[in-house]
């Protein structure tokens, strides 16, 4: 169990010298069971209290990585129940599913099917990061074939799926370099299952029905000497996952229950496309470290990816783009000048917008902390003095032979005192960033 913030306090040297960044011991010892703070962070403190204290310094949930290399991911190492709390750190690691009933043709046209499922949204690349194979032959050979294709043919990383030991010593045999991960390790599976996980250094998932039996099954990996453990809970409802997802991760967070300290993964192979998303979406809130999907649609993925960028993302730091001037096209000196801010999706809205005009444009892009339009406005980030700031520090002058700047009709209000500061004549644009094309043609000459 977690040890108390007083508890803490009795093994801290108690010499409150601050060298930790904090006042004094007692802080730094709350701090620290509030898994705020790391133990390496006080340089005074004796091996032997170290020791007592690693169960209260560990992360309560560990973090799990696999696959290999660029293409190499990692789940769990969560804090928080809620996002506003803090943030969430690992994104969900979206997986799709490859039978291994398939062969030839149909099997590299599934993998490269896979392999197309990437996509950009607001300047980031979002996409499938896993591929599970699944045992649906029931025969080891033809599983650690699709598994090796799988690892030739795709940078992703892989998940091995099979209730048979000897299916999955024989898939790992021939994957083990790019380290996949074991699915599933059952009560009845566990030894077998944990020996090839330990010998090949793979993390493992443990299968149960109730979050207890899991709990039990966690402690028996363990002590085979595996550390790195998965979490899949076998539930016949979304409703029952999301609510076994949420007690675990209420437990291994808020009681610091270390059987349950691990990342999840869900299946969600029922249902047509669109129910998948909804699922898999539901299952990425409520507390998914991977989901696994049968649907290869690519309209599927976009509302499940979203959602994965939207909840990882942190709520203290906006998505922002570089503050500068874009060129879109290719602008000359008689080139319209347009601002925005640096909140990424009112950039990228823009710029899609300027694009459809089919006018080459400048745009100055106003650092206001990641704040749309309106909200900087509102809260002084967005005013004459850091526009004209913006334009001196990215000399716009120079790029043009005009002194027209454009403006968010939003901000139109700004017009008279933005003249005053920059000496630029302000041309007031369209409120809504979708009537660009139009007033980049019709209005401006
Ligand atoms: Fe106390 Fe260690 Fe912090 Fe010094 S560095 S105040 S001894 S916790």
């Amino acid at each position: 169990m977690a040890l108390t913030g007083l508890e803490i306090f009795k093994l801290l040297p108690k010499t409150n010298c601050k060298k930790c960044g904090m006042p004094t011991c007692l802080a730094f010892a709350m701090q620290l069971a509030q898994k705020r703070a790391k133990l390496d962070d006080c340089p005074c403190v004796s091996e032997e209290a170290k020791q007592t204290l690693a169960a209260a310094a560990a992360p309560p949930m560990r973090l799990v990585k696999f696959g290999k290399g660029e293409r190499g991911v990692q789940i769990g190492q969560e804090t928080v129940m809620f996002r506003h709390e803090e943030k969430f750190y690992s994104p969900t690691v979206l997986a799709v599913t490859v039978s291994d009933k398939l062969t030839g043709e149909d099997l590299k046209k599934r993998i490269e099917s896979i392999n197309a499922l990437q996509f950009e949204r607001v300047g980031a690349k979002i996409g499938v990061n896993a591929i599970a194979v699944i045992n649906d032959s029931g025969s080891a050979d033809a599983f650690a074939a699709a598994a090796a294709q799988a690892g030739e043919s795709s940078g992703l990383a892989l998940i091995l799926v099979s209730q048979n030991p000897s299916a999955i010593a024989a898939a790992v045999g021939k994957t083990a370099e790019a380290t996949p991960l074991i699915a599933s390790a059952k009560a009845d599976t566990v030894e077998a299952m944990a020996k090839i996980a330990k010998e090949n250094n793979c993390p493992l998932v443990a299968q149960a029905e109730s979050i207890e039996a899991l709990a039990e099954l966690t402690e028996k990996i363990k002590s085979q000497g595996v550390e790195d453990i998965v979490l899949s809970l076998e539930t016949r409802s979304l409703r029952d996952q999301l609510y076994g997802l949420s007690r675990m991760r209420a437990l291994s967070l808020k009681k610091v229950f270390r059987p349950l300290g691990y990342p999840t993964l869900s299946f969600v192979t029922d249902g047509d496309s669109d129910q998948q998303a909804v699922a898999a979406a539901s299952l990425i809130c409520k507390y998914s470290g991977i989901v696994v999907v049968d649907t290869v649609e690519p309209y599927a993925f976009l509302p499940i990816l979203t959602t994965v960028m939207n909840i990882f993302t942190d709520p203290q730091k906006p998505v922002q783009v570089e503050p500068k001037v874009y060129s879109i096209g290719e602008p000359d000196k008689n080139a319209p000048v347009l601002f925005t801010t640096n909140f990424s999706l009112t950039y990228y809205t823009v710029e899609s917008d300027v694009e459809a005009s089919r006018v080459p444009s400048y745009i100055l892009v106003v650092d206001t902390e990641g704040t749309s339009v309106l909200t900087a406005y509102s809260g002084d980030k967005l005013n004459e003095k850091a526009v004209a700031d913006a334009m001196a520090k990215y000399n716009i002058e120079g790029q043009v032979s005009h002194r027209k700047l454009i403006i968010p009709g939003y901000v139109a209000v700004m017009s008279g005192k933005l003249e005053e500061a920059t000496n630029w004549e302000i041309m007031v644009g369209p409120r809504e960033s979708s009537m660009l094309p139009k007033y980049l043609q019709e209005v401006w000459k």
